[in-house]
């Protein structure tokens, strides 16, 4: 039989994935099981998205469409990014594709060749390095432990863009922790990449309309409009609209970077479906009050997450202030036993949790944070203080 690509035995399925496969087993099973896991954000769009949809399924067109993106798409998409003072973008700056994670593969394919420096922080969103193994970059983590509030320190990303990576991609607000950057940070990091021309950045800021607190959202470009040149911005409707299964992502950077992506495009999908497009645009440019009340709602529910984590004795959590993730270090739990059985990391503590309590957590390790565990509290409201409390039960009966 020959031989898969060499590239196969560096890709693995998503980690995420597996915890969230083995809690639907279990619940299969018929465990009470809540699962505080996987990254979707559990509402569905207003009905203005499904009507858009509906009439572009009446008035299909049968055809293949735009490799970049239908206009429509893109001018939604320049008016949507505009209000979040991303603005003098023109379509030529823009290609949309199956997704941000699809945008940020075109994105790392088509700025990486092989062995090329590829930086990013830890905690990092597990495609990250995925993507980097199987393009067979020279990945260059940069650890934000919890101590440093998993935030990338000016200092810190000197040393490694002296380095000259090719790419350096940045996350805010970010997933797995939470962590949104104010604008002096921002400011300060800014500072740092206008002195390292050699580096592509790309900013994976898919929860910018995810941000509490009133910090509000800042990237690079905004505080230095100079870097637009090598800045590219991934925006996603995922999991600002409650459309993660439409799959539709986009970028806003410099023109031969969309004119690449879009490239990509043309040799791996060609188009978005029609029906999807409008379901965007829809989402994009119609009324906005759906994921503004779910903003909120995640924000109460931060809250109920800081409160227990914040109460349970060794348990240390940067406070969250964006997306829907929480991102405690769980480490003091390490060395002791729950019900007998050992926990010695981050994996044997979510399997203990998850087959003694029925709650189902990502082990840290997964984001490259072997310390800590993800809280995804995008579960129905009334599964967040039970789970929350079964946790809160699993470190008060460690021994
Ligand atoms: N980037 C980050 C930081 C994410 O958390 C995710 C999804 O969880 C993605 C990108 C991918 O989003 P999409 O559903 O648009 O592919």
């Amino acid at each position: 039989m020959p031989q898969l690509a060499k590239r196969m035995g560096r890709a693995k399925p998503s980690a995420i994935m597996m915890v969230a496969d083995k809690a639907k087993q279990l619940k299969a099973e018929g465990r009470d099981i809540i699962s505080f896991s996987i990254g979707v954000p559990n509402f569905l769009p207003g009905d203005h998205v499904y009507a858009a949809a509906r009439a572009a399924l009446e008035h299909d067109s049968g055809q293949y469409g735009s490799n970049r993106g239908a206009d429509a798409l893109l001018d939604a998409f320049l008016q949507h990014i505009g209000a979040i003072g991303l603005e003098g973008y023109s379509r030529a700056n823009c290609a949309a594709g199956i997704g941000a994670k699809h945008i940020l593969y075109n994105l790392a394919e088509v700025l990486l060749d092989e062995g090329d420096g590829f930086a990013f922080a830890t905690p990092y969103w597990t495609s990250y390095l995925d993507i980097g193994e199987i393009l067979d970059a020279d990945i260059q983590l940069l650890p934000c432990p919890p101590e440093q509030d998993y935030k990338l320190k000016p200092a810190q990303l000197d040393a490694a863009l002296a380095r000259k990576p090719k790419l350096f991609l940045f996350n805010n607000p970010n997933n797995p922790t939470g962590m949104v950057y104010s604008r002096d940070e921002i400011a300060a990091l800014a500072d740092v990449i206008a002195r390292h021309p050699d580096t592509w950045i790309v900013t994976d800021d898919i929860y910018n309309r995810m941000v509490f607190d009133g910090v509000g959202y800042h990237n690079f470009v905004h505080v230095r409009p100079e870097l637009r040149d090598r800045v590219v911005f991934v925006d996603s409707l995922s999991k600002t609209y409650g459309m993660p299964g439409w799959r539709v992502g986009l970028m806003a950077g410099p023109e031969v970077v969309a004119k690449a992506v879009t490239t990509m495009n043309s040799n791996h999908i060609t188009n978005l479906p029609e029906i999807v497009t409008a379901a965007a645009v829809a989402a994009l440019s119609g009324p906005q009050d759906v994921p503004t009340a779910k903003n909120a709602e995640f924000q109460a529910k931060r809250d109920q997450v800081m409160a227990v984590l914040d109460a349970i004795p060794g348990v240390v959590c940067p406070r969250p202030q964006g997306a829907f993730y929480a991102f405690p270090d769980v480490s003091a739990a390490f060395g002791k036993s729950h019900e007998g059985k050992r926990i010695d990391d981050d994996v044997d503590f979510c399997n203990a949790l998850l087959e003694a309590k029925g709650v189902a957590c990502v082990p840290g390790s997964a984001f490259g944070e072997p310390r800590s565990m993800r809280i995804s509290y995008t579960c129905p409201t009334e599964q967040l203080q039970p789970g929350l409390q079964r946790i809160q039960e699993f470190f008060a009966e460690l021994r």
